[in-house]
């Protein structure tokens, strides 16, 4: 499943998967068995899918970026949870799913969201009109997100940096999992301050950001989340440092690890390597 979890590297992974197993293909059928998730009624949506070739997927952010000939750009965003799996004639289909892609080889793709998701459909010269992700910051991993990027990125903002970094309109894909990581290796508190941030830090944290994200694509992503082939990742607890580690001793200094609240989210924090100085 890509859920609640879903950051960047699992959906980088599953865009990855899916331009190899669906790009060039003519989408032949579609079932959606839950038209709340589309942008207009399934009639119209049907007819403007159907005899599409998948041009191309991209992931930004929770979104991916499915390109369907040249004219329209189908939006998807696994919402709380969603399980999208490939499928081949003679796969077995996943007991339960609400929308299906068939394509024209009769390969496809299923996908079972928990809770709801987002399947939008725009016209490739409207998206600045989709409210949804006209604003959304670059990724980490894109090649704009230099050092020189970040800090102009951080310059005259307010607030944390927990908050600031999870905001998806500064950064696209970072979530409450991979961030607690990220803020340990640069031993900054959530809580400190965005302004207060000395220029070693803000180096430590953009170093920090790259490395948690590389590492865990390199594994294939997260140990609970499944790939477009129902596969799950290898990162898991053993490759976490603090994060889901409360009361473990900090791999560093081996004070115990605390549970935080930090607004509405909770934070994992060795109260020693990232204490709240400022
Ligand atoms: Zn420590």
């Amino acid at each position: 499943m890509i859920g609640e979890n879903v950051e960047l590297p699992e959906l980088a992974i599953l865009s990855q998967q899916m331009t190899k197993e669906i790009v060039g293909k003519r989408i032949s059928q579609v079932e959606v068995a839950n038209p709340k998730c589309l942008n207009m009624p399934f009639d119209q949506f049907q007819k403007a899918v159907a005899g599409k070739t998948i041009k191309s997927v991209e992931s930004r952010g929770k979104w991916l970026f499915i390109k369907l000939g040249s004219d329209y750009v189908l939006l998807f965003n696994p919402g709380m949870g969603a399980d999208v799996i490939h499928f081949k004639p003679d796969s077995r289909l996943p007991e339960k799913y609400q929308t299906k892609f068939t394509l024209e080889d009769r390969t496809g793709f299923t996908i079972r969201a928990w809770w709801f998701c987002y399947l939008h459909l725009m016209h490739a010269n409207e998206l600045d009109r989709h409210k949804l992700t006209a604003r959304l910051g670059i990724t980490p991993l894109d090649k704009r997100f230099t050092i020189d990027y970040f800090r102009q990125l951080l310059n005259n903002k307010r607030g944390s940096i927990k908050t600031f970094l999870l905001d998806q309109k500064n950064i696209a894909g970072i979530g409450n999992v991979y961030i607690q990581d990220m803020l340990f290796n640069a031993k900054l508190h959530p809580n400190r301050v965005v302004s207060s941030l000395t220029n070693a830090e803000i180096e430590t944290l953009h170093k920090s950001i790259k490395s948690v994200l590389n590492e865990s694509i390199k594994m294939g992503g997260l140990a609970y989340e499944k790939d477009f082939y129902g596969k799950k990742g290898d990162y898991g607890s053993d490759q976490f440092k603090i994060a889901y580690k409360p009361e473990k001793p900090c791999p560093v200094c081996q004070t115990t690890i605390q549970k935080i609240k930090t607004g509405s989210t909770s934070s994992f924090i060795c109260p020693n390597c990232q204490p709240l100085t400022r």
